[in-house]
C-alpha cells in the first residue's frame, strides 16, 4: 500500500471476453499527495478514461484498491459510494453535458446544492473567467467557455478530488494549455487534488507529476521540476 491522499494499488480492468477481451489496466500502482495536480498521458485507447472512471467509482475495478483520504473505495457499500461521489468528488466529462435551457450561472448553481460546503459562486465565476458570460446560455458562448462551465459545475461543490477528462484530440494546444493554467489557479485558490488528462505538448515545462499509460501499464511516474511559465493567465 502506498502513502498519499490518493492511493492506487495494483488496479486492474478488462472489457469483453474470449477473443474480444481487452485488458485495459493491467496493474496500476501510484499515489498522489493532497493538493497535488497530476497529469495523465497516453495514446488514444490506452485507458485514461477507464482509469478516471474507476477512481471516480463510476464503474467497478476487476481488482486492486483505491484509497482516497480516509476511505478505501473497494470496501464501501453502494450507498456509501454514492455519498462519497456526491461529497468528495468532482468529475469533468469529455463531453460537457451542459443543460441548454439554463444559463452559465444556473448550470453551475444546480450543482451547488449537492454540497453542504459549496464554494462562493460569484468568486468561482470570476476565477473561471465566466463572469461576463454568466447570464448567457451555453449555445451563446465558445467551446472553451462551455468547458470552463463544466469545470465550474464539478468544482462548485468543493470536492477534495477533481477528475478532469479533457478530450485530448479535440482541443488545440492553446486550449489545453489554458485549461491546465486554469487547473493550476483552481488548485492554488481552492486546494483540491486534481488528476487531468491532457496533451503531451501542453505539459512541457510543467512542474507536476506525470502518469503515462501504455499497454495497460504505467510507463512513467515522474516529477518534472521545470517551472511552467503560463501559470498566470488573463482572460
Ligand atoms: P482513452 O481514454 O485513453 O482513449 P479508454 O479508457 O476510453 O481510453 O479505452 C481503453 C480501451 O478500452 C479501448 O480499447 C476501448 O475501446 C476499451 N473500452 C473502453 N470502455 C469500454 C466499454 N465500456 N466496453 C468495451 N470496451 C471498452
Ligand atoms: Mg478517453
Amino acid at each position: 500500500m502506498s502513502d498519499g491522499f490518493l492511493r492506487i494499488t495494483n488496479l486492474r480492468k478488462h472489457y469483453g471476453e474470449g477473443e474480444a477481451k481487452v485488458e485495459v489496466l493491467r496493474g496500476i500502482t501510484t499515489s498522489l499527495a493532497r493538493g497535488e495536480i497530476c497529469v495523465l498521458l497516453g495514446p488514444s485507447g490506452s485507458g485514461k478514461s477507464t482509469f478516471l472512471n474507476l477512481v471516480g467509482s463510476l464503474e467497478p475495478a476487476d481488482g486492486g484498491s483505491i484509497g482516497i483520504g480516509d476511505a478505501e473505495l473497494t470496501t464501501l457499500s453502494d450507498r456509501e459510494i454514492v455519498e462519497y461521489r456526491r461529497s468528495q468528488l468532482g468529475f469533468v466529462f469529455q463531453f460537457y453535458n451542459l443543460v441548454p435551457d439554463l444559463t452559465i450561472r444556473e448550470n453551475i448553481e444546480v450543482c451547488e446544492y449537492l454540497s453542504p460546503n459549496p464554494l462562493p459562486l460569484d468568486d468561482l465565476l470570476n476565477s473561471l473567467g465566466l463572469w461576463e458570460q454568466r447570464s448567457k446560455f451555453p449555445n451563446q458562448v465558445s467551446g472553451g467557455q462551455q468547458q470552463r462551465c463544466a469545470i465550474g459545475r464539478a468544482l462548485v461543490k468543493n470536492p477534495s478530488l477533481l477528475l478532469c477528462d479533457v478530450p485530448t484530440g479535440a482541443l488545440d494546444y492553446n486550449t489545453s494549455k489554458e485549461i491546465l493554467a486554469l487547473m493550476e489557479r483552481v488548485n492554488r485558490e481552492y486546494g483540491c487534488t486534481i488528476v487531468i488528462v491532457t496533451h503531451n505538448d501542453a505539459i512541457k515545462h510543467m512542474a507536476h507529476p506525470i502518469l503515462r499509460l501504455r499497454d495497460g501499464l504505467l510507463v512513467e511516474d515522474v516529477a518534472n521540476h521545470d517551472v511552467w511559465p503560463a501559470a498566470d493567465l488573463e482572460w
